[in-house]
């Protein structure tokens, strides 16, 4: 039922989850459903993880905000841990995925006009998701989710995803190309897994051209892949990379990582945010990255998502309207012959939640906590599913 105090942007939602622990969540008739979601990828330690609430607790009651005029230790901490494991020179923090984004986006800007350009330019893929801010709006490539908002900032170039030679193309046509943004894996956009040489590709592409490599992990990040970051996965470096959704297990916050060159273009002055960075979301992504390394959860999260893939196949294989079985670690797509939402509400009744995205891609995106026998649940009840879907077709 549509609340009139809300604005209408979120279309109808029916279900009231009122409490969570572990991999799974309640409704308020007190149901229980095994949460395969996770809350679009961030509550990779499952919900109220006892490592995160505990730092929390003790955040509350010691200093919630101070703002950015003072030294934030907790801020600091993470800043060096999270530059620690992802080889990156530094960190902005904001609070959400496209704030990080944004911040991303400013850092090729600022390239570009140390350059001398009077437009820098952004090349951008089809089908990427990159946020709903203006600029993250415009480098997402997605029109329907546009329309309406005109005008939308110049400086970004689309090409189709996993397509190098496309890159290649409109270097040859544009001369004040500054970088590329892209998702390792493409996640609202269908959970599209590109070739595994296609990062390296990019890095010697940027590097021969002297363009900012940007990364988008906001949802492949935080060990959800396998690897911490899934440019970890292609042995190479990124100039940027932005990252939040897992970042904090469900408390605001993001980080746009920087090396080389790109570490050094923010100066005092030239980016900032009010809530960025503040303790208690500082104490909640320490604990999360703590936590990830205590309890071998990336480790997890390849094994268990390639055994997630192997259950799936063996199960929809043969299945005619089974485009697609894909992923790489706990992000996984099953990509269907035509628009299968519906899904989502069957899932519910089989006390599963799911999601679909793009359309016709059932998307799964369970915590990295997840056991074997719930694995095998997912892939049960998923399986079961698309099998009658299937069927209903015929
Ligand atoms: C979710 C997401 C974003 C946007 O993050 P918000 O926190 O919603 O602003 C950007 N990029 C990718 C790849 C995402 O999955």
């Amino acid at each position: 039922m549509a609340i009139p105090a809300l604005m209408q942007n979120y279309g109808e939602r029916t279900l009231t989850l009122v409490r969570g622990e572990g991999n799974y969540v309640w409704d308020d008739s007190g149901r229980r459903y095994l949460d395969a979601i996770s809350g679009i990828a961030v509550c990779g330690l499952g919900h109220c993880h006892p490592a995160v609430t505990a730092a929390l607790q003790d955040q509350a009651h010691t200093l919630l905000h101070v703002s950015n005029l003072y030294n934030i230790p907790a801020q600091e901490q993470l800043a060096e841990k999270l530059v620690a494991l992802s080889g990156m020179d530094n960190v902005f923090f904001s609070n959400s995925g496209a704030e990080a984004n944004e911040a991303a986006i400013k850092l090729a800007r600022k390239l570009g006009n140390a350059r001398g350009l009077a437009c820098p330019r952004i090349v951008v893929m089809e089908h990427a998701f990159h946020g709903r801010t203006l600029a993250t709006l415009t480098a997402t490539g997605n029109p329907a989710a546009q329309q309406g908002f005109a005008p939308l900032p110049e400086g970004f170039l689309r090409v189709p995803f996993n397509d190098v030679a496309a890159i290649e193309a409109l270097a040859a046509q544009h001369d004040d190309i500054v970088a590329v943004l892209v998702e390792p894996v493409q996640g609202e956009g269908g959970i599209r897994v590109p070739d595994s040489d296609y990062l390296l590709r990019l890095r010697h592409l940027c590097n021969d051209r002297h363009w900012l490599l940007m990364l988008d992990e906001i949802q492949t990040g935080n060990g959800r892949t396998g690897e911490l970051f899934a440019y970890q996965h292609a042995g190479i470096l990124p100039d940027v990379v932005t990252t939040a959704k897992g970042l904090g297990n469900g408390v605001p916050i993001g980080a746009c990582l920087a090396s080389g060159v790109a570490a050094q273009l923010f100066g005092a002055g030239s980016h900032g945010s009010t809530f960025g960075g503040n303790p208690l979301a500082c104490r909640a992504a320490l604990a999360v990255l703590e936590t990830l390394e205590n309890e071998a959860l990336v480790e997890r999260a390849a094994s268990l998502g390639a055994s997630l893939l192997q259950q799936l196949r063996v199960q929809l294989g043969g299945c005619e309207a089974v485009h697609d079985i894909r992923g790489l670690g706990l992000m996984v797509g099953i990509e269907l012959d035509r628009p299968c939402g519906e899904l989502v509400q069957q899932a519910r009744a089989h006390d599963l939640l799911i999601n679909v995205t793009a359309g016709n891609v059932l998307r799964l995106l369970p915590p990295l906590t997840l056991t074997d026998s719930e694995c095998r649940q997912v892939a049960d009840t998923v399986s079961t599913l698309v099998l009658q879907f299937a069927r209903q077709a015929a």
